[in-house]
């Protein structure tokens, strides 16, 4: 290993070290997270003039992606909506692959968890117990982070019906 490497690796292991990543809280999505949660299309005329072919109503279909009421995915095609619906999957595919937005992690800091609540968050919760895809407890041994997630008034009661999005699964752990 060179001199500059090994400085690199020195720095990274220190930083680690007086990170103490165990009293860290991580933000936990909820299953059902999407990251688009409205999409509009919607035809928008505009009136083209022009000195040669003359003037005209013209029309294009815009199609636009929310998440949380920020705009980050978006396309406009042509004249028609069957276009748009036609081009919609490849778009949304194409768009996945470029990973989340930066402004939509953002947004998300901000907001409550509840997929397309713009609410910003009044409560936190630190999760107790934690769940597989499946909805099985995973074992607390597996656990090495301590996650949270935020609601706003209106969505901070979570039910009894989930196992992990639960109100007996969550400790209050900060208010604003
Ligand atoms: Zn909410």
């Amino acid at each position: 290993m060179s001199d500059k490497v090994e400085q690199a690796v020195d720095r990274i292991a220190k930083a680690l070290n007086l990170a103490d990543l165990s009293e860290t809280r991580w933000h936990r999505r909820l299953r059902d997270f999407q990251a688009l949660d409205r999409v509009v299309i919607e035809v928008v005329p505009r009136y083209k003039t022009s000195g040669l072919s003359g003037d005209e109503w013209r029309q294009s279909v815009k199609v636009t992606g929310l998440f949380k009421g920020i705009e980050i995915f978006g396309f406009i095609c042509g004249r028609d909506m069957e276009t748009a619906f036609a081009m919609l999957p490849g778009k949304r595919i194409e768009w996945g692959d470029h990973g989340l937005a930066d402004e939509l992690i953002a947004q998300e800091k901000e907001c409550c968890d509840q997929p397309s609540c713009l609410n910003g968050w009044t409560v936190q919760y630190e999760v107790n117990k934690l769940t597989a895809d499946d909805g099985s407890w995973l074992d607390p041994a597996d656990k090495y982070f301590t996650y949270y997630r935020q609601f706003c008034d209106e969505h901070k009661r979570r039910g009894d019906c989930s196992r992990e999005d639960a109100d007996e699964n969550y400790k209050l752990v900060a208010t604003r």
